[in-house]
């Protein structure tokens, strides 16, 4: 267990180390894709990034979309401004799915790269958070999830990735994606460094009426539990690896037991229908007027004027916007977008009784660190069936970390805690103990930085 954070205060910092480190890290980028723009002004404070779809005053924030190109907010995300008081520097704009729409960091303009491989994917769709969490050692990224974009990407790159209780930290200053599900998180190399800026990011905020004022609490679990449906699906050597894990669970003393949660296989079609139709509507405000891309020819038709706008979208958000105005209109709702809610609260009551008792575990994502090439041959059912694991906390609110735990063919693998509503330092908690007792070491590093 190591604060990064706490080594970075007290350690002696050449004169031109912020210099030094937009220099390496700009050429690095060059190759990874990690982020879409740096701040050459940073002099000062630990270094944090902000993903893309995060506004950040003064600075593109594009949600790397091409339709938002040129958007600089005019205000800063509430995390943001509460970081930057706790003597935090801002670094630099992180790359991601367009919107948020994706699971390994492909579906934009320039894709990114695992920093262990990068022929790998890096996951997503916060892939420039873990990326840059990967490479540098002072950081800490400030990411998002609606479906599982922290996990992903965290377990890929293997760093720590952590989701909190929906509505734990304001959402103020997110370019939203579907606002009943999304979550600003965080990433870092060590548990206890995202202990610390959770503890500087979370409370009421005025500017968002879903955030919310409760004293998270730190009730730990000695049992785990195992949701047999979840283990249908995974891959042989993610199989093995995990239950390799699990003994080492048992080692610590911690109970695992396997229970039957047949609803599971349901979360995926429920959070599909129900971020897409949000997401539809989210998408409506691009209209080539306000933010970002100008259409500017007002001779044109009304159809031509919008048309122009909008096919700067990439190809998976046409595909989001199709399927959500098509499942929450008048004519299918019920069959739908009605159904697909009462999924979602099935699902969270009976994810709630197995917590009440246990922490749930499982591998993060359901197969090894895929090629490039691989995801991009794949159909979007079958990529959106990659985030059986993911989804279904992120559907119930509940909070969940992603921590690498083993190495498959020399790429890092994660595990993925859940926890109970609000008991968000317990999972954080439970990383740190076991950080401590494996003698956990991160093991990619470039050196200079
Ligand atoms: N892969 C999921 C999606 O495409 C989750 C993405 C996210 O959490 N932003 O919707």
């Amino acid at each position: 267990m190591k604060s990064y954070i706490a080594e970075f205060d007290t350690k002696e910092k050449p004169k031109d180390y912020y210099n030094k480190l937009l220099e390496n890290l700009k050429e690095k980028n060059r190759e990874l894709n990690a982020f879409n723009n740096f701040n050459d002004s940073l002099h000062g404070g630990f270094p944090f990034s902000v993903k893309d779809n995060i506004c950040v005053k003064g600075v593109e924030s594009t949600a790397s979309s091409k339709i938002l190109k040129t958007y600089k907010p005019p205000f800063n995300a509430t995390v943001v401004e509460r970081l930057q008081k706790n003597n935090f520097g801002f670094l630099g704009k992180t790359n991601m799915d367009e919107f948020g729409f994706g699971s390994f960091g492909i579906n934009c303009e320039a894709p990114a790269h695992n920093p262990f491989n990068s022929d790998y994917v890096a996951g997503g769709s916060s892939s420039g958070a873990a990326i840059a969490t990967a490479i540098l050692k002072y950081h800490v990224a400030v990411a998002e999830s609606t479906g599982g974009s922290i996990s992903s990407p965290a377990a890929f790159c293997g760093v720590v990735g952590f989701t909190p209780t929906y509505g734990v930290v304001s959402r103020n200053g997110l370019i939203d994606y579907a606002n009943s599900l999304d979550k600003i998180g965080f990433m870092a190399r060590s548990a206890i460094d995202v202990r610390k800026v959770l503890n500087m990011s979370t409370g009421r905020d005025t500017k968002d009426t879903t955030s919310l004022d409760v004293r998270l609490t730190d009730e730990p679990k000695i049992q785990f539990s195992v949701i047999n449906q979840l283990m249908n699906g995974l891959d042989g050597k993610i199989r093995s690896a995990f239950d390799k894990f699990l003994e080492k669970l048992k080692g610590m003393d911690y109970k695992v037991n396997y229970v039957d949660l047949k609803e599971i296989e349901a979360a995926i079609p429920a959070y599909y229908v129900i971020s897409a139709a949000e997401a539809s509507t989210n998408l409506a405000r691009y209209t080539g007027f306000k933010y970002g891309f100008k259409v500017n020819d007002f001779s044109k038709k009304y159809n031509d004027f919008f048309t122009e706008a909008r096919k700067q979208f990439g190809a998976e958000a046409k595909r989001r916007i199709i399927l959500g105005t098509f499942v929450r209109s008048a004519s299918v709702k019920n069959r739908y977008y009605i159904r697909a809610l009462k999924v979602r609260a099935m699902l969270n009551e009976k994810m709630r009784r197995i917590l009440r008792e246990s922490f749930i575990v499982s591998p993060t994502m359901p197969i090894t660190t895929p090629k490039i090439a691989d995801i991009e041959k794949l159909s979007p059912v079958q990529n959106y069936a990659l985030d059986i694991l993911t989804i279904p906390p992120n559907l119930c609110g509940l909070p969940h970390i992603s921590f690498p735990y083993d190495y498959i063919g020399g790429m890092p693998i994660g595990a993925q805690v859940i926890g109970e509503h609000f008991n968000d330092y317990a999972v954080i908690s439970f990383v740190e103990n076991w950080e401590r007792k494996f003698k956990y070491k991160f093991r990619y590093n470039i050196g200079a930085l």
